[in-house]
């Protein structure tokens, strides 16, 4: 017999490692977003340190130089170029390129600075302290832009070499290349540390917001979702609440085993999830209810949406056994979402009392008639 759990999270795992679409996106802006600050540090003290070198540069030239200063000085146009854009957008791609090419500008600043003087043989130095700058840079770039980056910085070699004639090149290219496979693996190994790390926090935030029996969100996901007391009324004009609750379930769990009463709620749960669209919520509410929301949904279609899924549960086969469902349904009119819920919930009291598996919605209850003897439900956060 297979294992289809097991396939299942096999088949997730490779979806995760191939990192396709949106998947992926999602996975470097993470990665920028949690190394952001990180990234801009780095830049600053980069352009520090940059500007800093002007005392070994003053070594080397025995002598302080004003266009040394200058050369030196000029990093500071590329770090407000950053700082310009990293106030603009938090787009990794674009940030990654900006980041990355600051670094570039204080490659060529240094191929500059290093052109002045007769004295090339810290020419490899500098090479060397960019190529573990842009290293640090790239921690919130991926991988590629990072050995792009790297490999720019070879052919930035080459083409100083054409202008200035290194008479070591040979050296500088054999150092760089090494040392620029070693940082394309830190890279890597960096990323694969941050990957098992966004992998541990989505699937913490899965869980704090979803029921691990059904899939469905859990009340949390409301919280999150809900304004100050308790509103939705910003999500959509017309929001229609249903709830729903499997009739006879004690008689299932009796007759059928736990296990099998389990089964039937994660059926429950994936016949409400397909009736629905994609922006609606699904909520597990308690052990055998469910709350859906239903956005953009107007008041003579939300009896329909509740009757299609009424209907799917009835129809479908579940493999344990023949069972249905009551739903209340509800018309949210502004203000704290509990009180329709609760209007929902009576609704769905009438039907239950009117002999179960049908929808009653609240809005055609005589209001005035109604009698709620025997409702002791507290429907609250
Ligand atoms: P009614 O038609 O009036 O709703 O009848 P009912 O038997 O469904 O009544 P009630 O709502 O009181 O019963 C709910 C049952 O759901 C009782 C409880 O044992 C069962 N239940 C709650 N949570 C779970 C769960 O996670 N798994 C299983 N198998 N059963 C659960
Ligand atoms: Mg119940
Ligand atoms: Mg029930």
């Amino acid at each position: 017999m297979l294992n289809n759990d097991k396939i299942r999270e096999v088949r997730q795992m490779e979806a995760f490692l191939r990192l396709e679409g949106k998947a992926r996106e999602d996975f470097y802006q993470a990665k920028y977003d949690y190394y952001r600050r990180f990234n801009l540090g780095v830049l600053f003290a980069s352009a520090l340190m940059f500007f800093s070198l002007l005392v070994p540069d003053w070594q080397v030239y025995e002598q302080f130089t004003w266009r040394l200063l200058v050369i030196r000085s000029m990093v500071v146009i590329p770090l407000a170029v950053v700082v310009l854009v990293y106030r603009q957008t938090s787009n990794y791609r674009i940030m990654s390129v900006v980041s990355l090419l600051m670094v570039h500008a204080m490659i060529w600043g240094n191929i500059w600075a290093g052109s002045y003087g007769a004295d090339q043989s810290y020419v490899n130095e500098g090479f060397l302290i960019m190529s573990f700058i842009l290293l640090l840079a790239s921690f919130s770039a991926p991988p590629l832009y990072a050995m792009v980056a790297q490999l720019g910085l070879i052919g930035n070699i080459l083409l100083a070499d054409q202008l200035y004639h290194y008479s070591n090149l040979d050296v500088i290219l054999s150092f760089n290349i090494q040392v620029i496979i070693l940082l394309a693996l830190v890279d890597l190994i960096v990323t694969g540390f941050y990957y098992d790390h966004y992998i541990t926090q989505r699937k913490l935030e899965f869980a704090l917001f979803h029921d691990p029996l059904t899939q469905v969100f859990n009340r949390r996901q409301l919280h999150k979702i809900m304004g100050a007391g308790h509103d939705l009324s910003f999500m959509s004009p017309d929001i229609a609440i249903v709830i729903m609750d499997v009739d006879h379930f004690k008689l299932v769990n009796d007759n059928y085993g736990h296990d099998e009463g389990d089964r039937i709620l994660q059926f429950v749960a994936d016949c409400i999830r397909h009736s629905l669209r994609g922006p609606d919520l699904v909520i597990r509410w308690g052990g055998e209810e469910f709350v859906a929301i239903l956005f953009d949904c107007q008041r003579d279609q939300a009896g329909l949406v509740a009757e299609r899924i009424r209907s799917s549960v009835e129809k479908s086969v579940n493999g344990v056994c023949k069972i249905t469902i009551s739903l209340g349904v509800a018309i949210y009119e502004g203000g704290d979402c509990f009180e329709t819920i609760k209007k929902a919930d009576q609704a769905l009291f009438v039907a239950k009392r009117n002999g179960r598996n049908q929808v009653v919605s609240y809005e055609d209850l005589d209001r005035d008639a109604l009698n709620l003897d025997g409702y002791n439900r507290h429907v609250d956060a």
